[in-house]
């Protein structure tokens, strides 16, 4: 089945065309992201309105660009996957609507996907992965623990009483006047001494494998505001320290969900834009190999948002005409009655 995924729901504008479903492997023909950084950059953060009328702009280039790239033409594709939700409600809007109207066009469905489930089995875009499997998701705005069954079913072990992973990240970029988020605090990092500021361990000792990263910020904050001004070795060691401390955190909770995890489960897959982080993914890796499980983690660009995991998750969402009336869902849990929107996931 060939599916055309749209992602709108931060600041990526995003399309591919992916061939799967009907238990073949997925083949991901295209992938094109248009992001926004330059964008928002004036104003530290992501702007909602700027990023809608973003995505509204650029959507139909890029959808455009990803069925030429796929070597396909419109009246080839079988279904229409779009992020429903979670995310910012009026670019999730610009997607839902391009979506439509493609649907309505070559009167195919439109099935409208949780951007969590995409996130959840992106790993399969390169991976032949057998469920069920434990999932770290850490992302701009979840970091969670789960049960993945199956493709359409997701129990949650754990979750943030606080902060996302990605925004302690970003938070700590800005606070640091480093750019490129999570990413930047990874190249300020490198070669940095990781041992030479302590992060608090959060949640040490309390059963069960929640996340907390408040108290890590914090620290960032204060030592920062200690040290001021910073010099390049103080950014060095304190962008090291911090990203230690949030590995060490995020390995921690996921050996308790290991364990809490029933016994025929033996393979971590790490996906969201933190598992792009090449120390914690080196982490992990040390991790498995202690406790006898494998690991899986998708390559850097499908950990970030990207179409080639909506539409792949499009697969799995049975098509369902009132799919038409969709609205937008800022938030929507993973693991909620798993029957979704417009009855979509079994
Ligand atoms: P959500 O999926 O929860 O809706 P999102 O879509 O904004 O949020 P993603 O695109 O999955 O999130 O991930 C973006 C996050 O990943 C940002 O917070 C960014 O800082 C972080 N990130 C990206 N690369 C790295 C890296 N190398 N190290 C740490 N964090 C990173
Ligand atoms: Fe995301």
């Amino acid at each position: 089945m060939l599916i055309l995924g749209i992602e709108s729901s931060c600041d990526d504008t995003a399309a591919a065309v992916v061939r799967a479903g009907e238990g073949a492997r997925a083949e991901v023909l295209s992938s094109v992201a248009l992001g926004q950084d330059e964008a928002h950059a004036p104003y530290g953060g992501v702007v909602p309105e700027i990023a809608a009328r973003a995505h509204a702009e650029r959507l139909d280039e890029v959808v455009d660009r990803a069925v030429e790239q796929a070597g396909v033409s419109y009246g080839e594709l079988d279904r229409i996957a779009a992020t429903a939700g979670p995310g910012l409600v009026g670019g999730v809007m610009a997607g839902l609507t391009v979506g439509k109207g493609l649907a309505l066009a070559l009167g195919v469905p439109l099935v409208p996907v949780n951007h969590l489930a995409g996130h959840a089995l992106s790993v399969l875009l390169e991976a032949e992965v057998a469920f069920p499997y434990l999932l770290l998701l850490v992302s701009g705005g979840h970091s969670q623990l789960l049960l993945v069954e199956g493709p359409d079913a997701f129990r949650r072990l754990g979750t943030t009483i606080d902060d996302a992973a990605g925004e302690a990240f970003d938070k700590t970029a800005k606070l640091l006047g480093l750019s490129g988020g999570g990413a930047g605090v990874q190249r300020a990092g490198e070669g940095g001494n990781a041992r030479r500021f302590r992060m608090p361990r959060p949640l040490l000792g309390r059963p069960g494998c929640d996340f907390s990263f408040s108290g890590m910020k914090t620290a960032v904050r204060q030592t920062a505001e200690g040290l001021a001004p910073l010099s390049d070795g103080d950014l060095r060691d304190l962008a090291a320290s911090f990203q230690a401390g949030a590995a060490d955190h995020l390995v921690r909770q996921t050996e308790a969900a290991m364990m809490m995890s029933p016994a025929r489960t033996t393979r971590l897959v790490a996906a969201g834009g933190v598992a792009a982080n090449a120390h914690l993914r080196e982490r992990l890796g040390t991790l498995v190999e202690k406790r006898g499980w494998s690991l899986t983690v998708p390559s850097l660009r499908y950990c970030t948002d990207n179409a080639a995991m909506i539409a792949l998750a499009g697969a799995y969402v049975d098509p369902s005409e009132d799919a038409l009336g969709t609205a937008p869902r800022p938030r929507w849990p993973l693991d909620e009655d798993v029957a979704g929107i417009g009855g979509g996931r079994k």
